[in-house]
């Protein structure tokens, strides 16, 4: 069985503390120079999408549906090579067993 290492992108998020960036310091200058009340500006988490490579193995397995062996899989024990010679054969599997009874 051969095995390749492919790298892919995965994504995932990273909370990060930031200032603010609603606070208007212009506003909060003149309402102290003023004498009014201004809160001060809060620190706001936020929520950022990141890219991180990751590598994973692919397997290049024998099909049981259409016999191809040209196919990386991710799975080790995977059976077929798509989706599609999935659903062939479990169509074929369910025409035997109708014919059966
Ligand atoms: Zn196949």
């Amino acid at each position: 069985m051969k095995r390749i290492f492919k790298l892919k992108d995965s994504f995932e998020y990273e909370f990060t503390e930031v200032k603010n960036p609603k606070y208007n310091a212009l506003e909060a200058a003149l309402a102290v120079a003023q004498g009014r009340f201004y809160p001060e500006q809060e620190t706001v988490i936020v929520r950022k999408l990141v890219k991180r490579k990751t590598s994973h193995i692919l397997y290049r397995i024998r099909c049981d549906y259409c016999g191809g062996t040209s196919t990386w899989v991710g799975r080790k024990d995977a059976k077929f090579c798509s989706a599609g010679c999935r659903k062939m054969a479990y169509n074929e599997r369910k025409t035997m067993t109708n014919h059966g009874e």
